[in-house]
């Protein structure tokens, strides 16, 4: 725990610390990429908290997802220790889970509700054909619901109970929004009822950022913010901490067509003179392409081949030694179908990767099969994470399980599935429903330990508010990003949702940015000719490197100073 009181405030610069200590009241904080938006967001609760005598029993802190929401309770328990117990932070589909399960009868559900599988939700779906109110009706009358339930059944209860309103008004006086700009309009509908127009309700996020409309997130909502909330405040907080000023220039050029931030500014606080310009590589071919990535991380490791055949770990941080490790690398692209290619390299080369994705933990090879003989043998004793160990012991030991699609399975695919659940099972204590239900909602990602010695493989939706000293943005080409289907052109709003997302990655690097693209690449069906993404057009040619054209790539650099 860290000391609380008068120094709570000040590892804040004077924008963050004006933010952190702002009145009650309506608040949004418009913050570009790295400009501390977590810090600012976990000081404030704590000074409220520490300082001005608010309850922590009525904070409410919500994020979008698991991850960030584990990430935001582990920087609150850092800054207020036990105190920090009673703040309620989480997803909204947390919230709204909480919710249902605080007035499931209202809501017309059954004693024994629960989500349901994605079996379940694709039979109803096939019943129904395209009738969304018959699928949910089908669902009903098996007393399940879906994700969407979790947060449209609350908002109805709420719509019609003033009463019930007024009750969560009380318990929550407080509410902390991260990543605002990715609201939908259920969330958002949620959280206007749960906030009354004038209430302590704080925004933070970037428009920049915004990055789900197709999944109906609309940013419209954080921009009209002021006209929501009454005598909304607003803080802008625009020193970026994380990236050098070569990579910081180039993103806020990228960005600078599609920005809807008016006056955007976003000034590098590291002006460190040795900063390595953004290294371009255009690559021959998919598997060229592949290569590079592998030669740029040996070169950067150093060595890595031998390390890593000699006890697979490396147990330095880039930071302390001024060395890069694996696990500072991140390789981001903008579909999964990318991601194959690059793995094999980086495998072959004997290069420890972890591939981040948006999978829902029960879509993996083995995580059914243990859940459902959860499910079966309730009354065994034992804590839970025991439960599942004896599973996967007794599943293994069958020659082969089937999943419920009749899929074979292999007994690795169980023990890896165990090695995932294990510590799911720990952090919910041994409560087997919430257990069952955060592998419903819960994505991989969560599952994924971020300090495993290993390279970043994610998305660009996945990189989302992650940084990493050395990152790799790869297909960069016309067509994949900004993604294109065969036969329809993008819209303007499409094209600047990607270009959003382009910003996205270019801002999750610290220290080394490489952006490259290959000429020809396997696209829907047939190997297509491929031309880099203009997005990279707007990039002053000043800043980037140009890597592999005259010389074979090799950069001069090799000792890699870092900071
Ligand atoms: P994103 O939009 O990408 O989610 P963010 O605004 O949430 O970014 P953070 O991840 O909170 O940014 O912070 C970015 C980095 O800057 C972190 O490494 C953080 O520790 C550092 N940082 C933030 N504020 C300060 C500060 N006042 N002094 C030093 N470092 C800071
Ligand atoms: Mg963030």
């Amino acid at each position: 725990m860290e000391e609380v009181g008068t120094g709570l405030l000040d590892r804040l610069d004077a924008m963050q610390r004006v933010a952190a200590s702002a009145p009650g009241g309506p608040l949004l904080i418009v913050a570009g990429p790295g400009t501390g938006k977590t810090r600012t967001l976990t000081h404030r609760i704590a000074y409220l908290c520490a300082e001005l005598g608010v309850f922590p029993e009525r904070c409410l802190a919500i994020t979008f997802t698991r991850r960030a929401a584990a990430e935001l309770k582990e920087r609150l328990d850092a800054l207020l220790g036990d105190v920090a117990e009673d703040i309620t932070v989480g997803t909204f589909h947390s919230l709204g889970l909480a919710v249902l399960k605080e007035n499931a009868k209202a809501a017309g559900l059954g004693a024994n509700w629960r989500i349901a599988d994605e079996r379940e939700q694709a039979q109803a779906r096939e019943q129904a054909g395209v009738d969304d109110a018959a699928y949910r009706k089908l669902l009903r009358q098996q007393d399940l619901v879906d994700l969407d339930d979790l947060i449209s059944l609350p908002v109805s209860l709420l719509r019609d109970d003033q009463a019930l309103v007024e009750r969560y008004r009380k318990r929550w006086q407080w509410i902390f929004v991260d990543e605002y700009q990715d609201v939908d309009e259920l969330q958002y509908e949620l959280l206007r009822l749960l906030s009354p127009p004038d209430g302590n309700l704080c925004a933070i996020g970037d428009p920049d950022q915004a990055i789900y409309s197709f999944r109906g997130a609309d940013v419209r909502y954080f921009l009209r913010f002021n006209s929501d909330f009454v005598d909304a405040r607003l803080v802008r907080l625009t020193r970026n901490y994380r990236s050098s000023a070569p990579i910081l220039a180039a993103a806020v050029q990228a960005i600078a067509p599609s920005s809807l931030v008016s006056g955007r500014r976003l000034d590098p606080a590291r002006l460190d003179p040795e900063s390595p310009l953004v290294g371009r590589y255009p690559a021959r071919s998919v598997a060229d392409e592949a290569d590079f990535v592998v030669r740029t991380i040996d070169e950067l490791v150093g060595g890595l081949s031998h390390r890593s055949l000699d006890s697979g770990r490396v147990d330095s941080r880039a930071t302390v030694t001024g060395t890069v490790s694996f696990s500072d690398v991140a390789v981001l692209y903008r579909t999964d179908a990318q991601s194959g290619p690059i793995l094999d390299a980086l495998s072959r080369a004997g290069v420890p990767v972890q591939k981040r994705s948006h999978n829902r933990l029960r879509d993996r090879p083995g995580v059914q099969v243990i859940a459902r003989e959860l499910r079966h043998a309730g009354g065994l004793g034992g804590s839970l994470a025991a439960r599942v160990k004896l599973a996967a012991q007794v599943l293994a030991q069958r020659y082969a399980a089937p999943t419920l699609d009749g899929e074979q399975l292999a007994p690795e695919d169980v023990w890896s599935a165990a090695d995932l659940l294990i510590p799911l099972a720990l952090r919910v204590g041994d409560d087997l429903p919430l257990f069952l239900q955060q592998l419903e909602t819960g994505a991989e990602v969560d599952a994924l330990d971020p300090r495993a010695e290993a390279v970043n493989l994610l998305t660009l939706h996945a990189a989302k508010g992650l940084e990493f000293p050395v990152v790799f943005l790869v297909g960069c080409e016309d067509g994949l990003l900004p993604l294109r289907w065969p036969g329809s052109a993008p819209t303007d709003d499409e094209i600047a949702e990607e270009r959003r997302l382009f910003f996205v990655g270019l801002t999750r690097a610290q220290d080394r940015l490489y952006v490259s693209y290959s000429a020809k690449r396997f696209r829907h069906g047939s190997e297509r000719e491929q031309s880099p993404t203009p997005f990279l057009d707007v990039i002053d040619s000043g800043l980037f490197e140009r890597l592999g054209e005259a010389t074979p790539s090799k950069p001069k650099d090799r000792q890699l100073r870092l900071l």
